[in-house]
């Protein structure tokens, strides 16, 4: 990490609280460009929660957000705390694309319609220009021949991979994926882990919140794992999974295994 070449985000001493409830008790997250951060944990650990902040979908009350090397600004504090320069914001969110659980395709658009959507309307992309990237991402997701139908024609695994496709048009810094699986039959869930995996193996930096343990142990680099709002252990995936240190960890892990 040199000034140069800084992490895509670096979060520190991040706090988070709905009200009175702290659901992000001083959490740090470093994603170095081309790595693969893997977030896992019980329901409620606060994985979303973190991964929204993030990309400033979510507001934080305390800490550094650093999106590469630049410390998002803020003005006020605690919950009175909000992002001081909207520009700022909006560069953030458009580099970092989020795929979630549920795909969230616009229903009345088809899939080509929904990938380009945000290149045109949001970057002010060429139109032709954003359909031909737009074709390709969905040719590398393995969909090209869905490009003109409608998402509800599609099997949740191809609706995810427009999922996908659409985020990679936007060519962000960085993938965040929350869940990405989780609402896909065990059958449909492989062609969604091999795009993740494809993804991972040509570099891409990626912050994933996962519950399927094998896909996480595969493509990451660094594994944290959250226990109520604290990173109760983190490292490498062959020692988090291989030799996890904290009774916490042992028990998850058992209990997802
Ligand atoms: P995870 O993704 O690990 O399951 P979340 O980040 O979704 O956990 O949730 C962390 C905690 O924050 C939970 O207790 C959840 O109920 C609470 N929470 C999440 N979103 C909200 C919200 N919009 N308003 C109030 N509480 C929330
Ligand atoms: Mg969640």
């Amino acid at each position: 990490m040199t000034a140069e070449n800084p992490p895509v985000i670096e979060i520190r001493d991040l706090h988070k609280s709905y009200g009175q409830l702290e659901v992000l008790k001083g959490v740090d997250l470093v994603a170095e460009k081309g790595h693969v951060v893997s977030l896992i944990g019980s329901s409620g650990s606060g994985k979303s929660t973190l991964l929204r902040c993030c990309n400033l979908l979510e507001e934080s009350q305390q800490g550094e957000i650093k999106f590469e090397g630049e410390a998002v600004r803020w003005r006020g504090e605690g919950h009175n705390r909000h992002p001081a320069d909207r520009a700022q914001v909006t560069r953030m969110r458009t580099n970092l694309s989020m795929v979630f659980q549920q795909f969230n395709l616009w229903a009345h658009m088809t899939i080509l319609q929904n990938v380009m959507e945000a290149p045109v309307t949001v970057l002010k992309r060429d139109p032709k220009e954003v359909e031909e990237k737009a074709r390709h991402y969905l040719a590398k997701v393995g969909i090209a021949d869905k490009a003109d139908a409608w998402p509800a024609m599609l099997s949740g695994g191809q609706q995810q991979r427009a999922a996908i496709a659409r985020a990679l048009c936007m060519e962000p810094r960085a993938l965040l994926f929350d869940e990405p699986t989780s609402a896909l039959d065990p059958e449909l869930e492989q062609e969604v882990v091999k795009v993740i995996k494809a993804l991972a193996d040509e570099g891409r930096t990626m912050i994933l919140v996962t519950h399927d343990m094998k896909l996480a142990a595969d493509v990451s680099d660094h594994v944290i794992f959250l226990h109520k709002g604290k990173i109760e252990e983190e490292g490498p995936p062959a020692r988090l999974f291989g030799n996890p240190q904290t009774d916490r960890l042992r028990g998850f892990l058992s209990a997802t295994a």
